[in-house]
């Protein structure tokens, strides 16, 4: 059995983006946005590029923003935090199955709060024997999808996310909130640092706000 503690084993990439013909993400946008008011298709410079993508969030224009997607790769997350993830509806999601895939060596994610209170030695105790349960029935026939019922739900698991950036923008509002529960809160923050690299203006308002804030 394996212990993260908090978000440490958290690992976030961003795999794969709209990469344009020409120009950036930000340029794939807001040019795909002019053509709602313009004859015909046109190029845009650096300055008329983030003028025209405030604006839309201004007016909340926003469906221009799905013509940008991003893939993410994500481990060392429980099975909660997806769980929270996948009720956003508006996205893409390959998870990795405890019905096909045995877990040998068990990992899981132990809240800071638990790891630092009176309860810790029971709890790892607890995680121990479940682990231990779970490779004695796949040892001795249960299937995989049966023996997974004894694991606690701090399962780490991994899972790829697709979601274009309309969507992206909506799930890093929800859920780099100070209300939202700190894995997924975690987890929100570095895709928004990853997307705000490659479309920081698509991404600057957001960023500001969770990233560059410290009250936040
Ligand atoms: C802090 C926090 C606490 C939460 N607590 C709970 C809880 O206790 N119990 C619980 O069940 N859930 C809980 N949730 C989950 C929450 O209710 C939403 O299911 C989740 O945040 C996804 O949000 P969404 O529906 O806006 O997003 P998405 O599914 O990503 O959808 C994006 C947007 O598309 C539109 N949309 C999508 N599908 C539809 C549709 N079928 N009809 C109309 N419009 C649609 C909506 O405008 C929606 O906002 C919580 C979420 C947060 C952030």
């Amino acid at each position: 059995m394996e212990v993260c503690k908090g978000s440490e084993c958290l690992k976030v990439e961003l795999i794969a983006y709209s990469l344009p013909r020409e120009g950036d993400v930000d340029k794939l946008v807001a040019e795909s946005g002019a053509i709602s008011h313009a004859p015909h298709f046109k190029e845009l410079n650096e300055e008329r590029v983030k003028n025209l993508i405030e604006l839309l969030k201004k007016l909340g224009h926003e469906s221009v923003f799905e013509h940008a997607c991003f893939t993410f790769r994500v481990e060392g997350i429980s099975r909660i935090c997806t769980h929270q993830l996948v009720r956003h509806r508006l996205a893409s999601y390959t998870q990795q199955s405890q019905r096909y895939v045995k877990l040998k060596n068990p990992k899981f994610i132990v809240p800071n709060e638990i790891m630092e209170s009176e309860f810790s030695e029971e709890y790892l105790e607890l995680l121990e024997r479940a682990s231990e349960l779970y490779r004695k029935m796949v040892e001795g026939g249960i299937r995989k999808e049966d023996a997974r019922f004894v694991l606690p739900q701090g399962v780490e698991t991994k899972i790829v996310i697709t979601m274009n950036a309309r969507e992206l923008r909506h799930f890093i509002t929800l859920r780099c909130d100070k209300s939202a529960q700190w894995e997924i809160r975690e987890m929100a923050k570095e895709m928004l640092r990853l997307a705000h690299d490659v479309a920081p203006i698509l991404f600057d308002d957001l960023y500001k706000k969770y990233i560059d804030n410290s009250e936040e």
